[in-house]
């Protein structure tokens, strides 16, 4: 699938679509999930372009997974969550309604969790959980 430049997750890397944004760097941003399936629900997603993990540069594939491994710790501590699930869908057929790859990270489990990309999020309460996050990983760096 060719990648279109104008999916929603193109237009937030370029700013020109608001986004609650947790960590950004050269290769790599890091936002909340506006329709999470839990409290802290957080989306990392690399700035080349590619649809899916197939399509991905090994160079980027590999940056991807240090910087999801490291924004998984700060959501871990920011929600104090015993465990974390991290996902990440390929292809409509698996699910997937944003052509630009991303990982979800989730603290805890998906059992009893909200539906996938069914139901806006107070915006009030994803801005204080991406503060919680933010200071989270201002902490690990410390
Ligand atoms: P996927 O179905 O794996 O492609 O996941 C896309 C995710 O993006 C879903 O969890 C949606 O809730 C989320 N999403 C869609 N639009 C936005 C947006 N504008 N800002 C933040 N998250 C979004």
């Amino acid at each position: 699938m060719a990648y279109d430049p104008d999916n929603i997750f193109a237009k937030i890397l370029r700013d020109e679509l608001p986004s609650m944004r947790v960590y950004e760097d050269d290769t790599t941003l890091a936002f909340m999930d506006m329709m999470p399936q839990a409290k802290g629900h957080t989306l990392v997603i690399p700035k080349e372009a590619a649809v899916d993990l197939h399509e991905l540069s090994n160079v980027a594939a590999a940056d991807l997974i240090v910087k999801v491994q490291m924004i998984a710790s700060a959501v871990k501590q920011a929600f104090s969550a015993d465990g974390i699930t991290i996902f990440q869908l390929n292809g409509a057929a698996a699910g997937q309604t944003v052509p630009h790859i991303h990982f979800h990270i989730v603290p805890g489990s998906l059992l009893g969790a909200k539906g996938h990309a069914a139901a806006q999020g107070d915006s009030d309460e994803i801005a204080a959980d991406a503060e919680l996050i933010r200071a989270a990983l201002h902490n690990l760096h410390k």
